[in-house]
Parts: C-alpha cells; structure tokens; sequence
C-alpha cells in the first residue's frame, strides 16, 4: 500500500470541522495584535475585551478542538502547551496584567463558545470578583 498517501487522507480525516476566523489570523489574512507565538500556540488580544487586559490562547492546528469536550489523550501535549502559554501570559505586566487572572475556556453553546475553534481566554488586568457566569 502507498501508506504517503493512507497518511495524508488521515490526517484530513482528522479535522473535517468548518475552518473558522482564527484559521484566517493564523494564515495571517485577517490582522491580529499578536503576543505570543510559537510552532504550536499562537496568543493575540481579543477584539472584543471582555477586561482590561483579554488575551486569547489557540492552538495553530485544531487537530479536531473545536471545544474542549473534543478532546482525547492524543491532544494532551497542545493542552499542556496552551495551559502554560496562558500562565506566562497572565503574568505579563506589559500586557496589563496585575498579580492575577482569570483562564476561561467556554464550551459549546450552553458554555457560551461562539468560534469553534478552542481557544483559552487570559482576563485580568483588574481586580475580578469571586463569580462565576
Ligand atoms: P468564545 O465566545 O469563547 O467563542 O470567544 C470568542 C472570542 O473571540 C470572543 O471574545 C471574540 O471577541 C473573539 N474574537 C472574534 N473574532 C476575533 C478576531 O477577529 N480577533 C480577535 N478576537 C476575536
């Protein structure tokens, strides 16, 4: 068998999920004020924030996260990664954090996930309450 190709057709077996806007901002087609980036993670301020200082985490290939009900022990090491981006993050005083934050991930509808694509939230920038939605 020509297992080249058997590799290829399974590695697009692997996320058949509709591409979303983060796809275009890791391709570099739409702008982001990136922070942080590696060949793994890439970390850009939310458009939208959501606190003073509101970073959001993704990983460069979704390998199938839309959301992180998705995920399976094959995506453990981008999970550490991502977990360990966000906490260096979240120190980062020239980035408006404080000796805090708050890392949310929002899961499918009911969690308030609107792009399917898993990404971590890095809130702060402010002292946050002790409440949770
Ligand atoms: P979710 O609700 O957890 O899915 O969060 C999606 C986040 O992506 C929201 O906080 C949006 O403000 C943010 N967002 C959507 N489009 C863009 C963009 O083009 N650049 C940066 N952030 C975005």
């Amino acid at each position: 068998t020509n297992h080249r190709w058997d590799s290829i057709w399974l590695a697009g077996l692997k996320d058949t999920d509709p591409a979303t806007i983060f796809d275009k901002i890791i391709a570099g087609e739409i702008p982001a004020s990136v922070v942080k980036e590696d060949d793994h993670i890439l970390a850009f301020k939310d458009i939208n924030p959501m606190a003073p200082a509101h970073i959001l985490v993704i990983p460069k290939d979704r390998n199938g996260l839309t959301r992180i009900n998705r995920a399976t022990p094959e995506h453990t090491n981008i999970l550490g990664r991502l977990l360990v981006a966000a906490g260096e993050i979240a120190k980062d005083e020239t980035l408006g954090f404080g000796d805090g934050a708050r890392i949310v991930i929002n899961d499918g509808p009911d969690g308030g996930q609107e792009v399917m694509h898993l990404h971590l939230h890095v809130l702060g920038g402010k002292k946050l309450n002790g409440q949770l939605g």
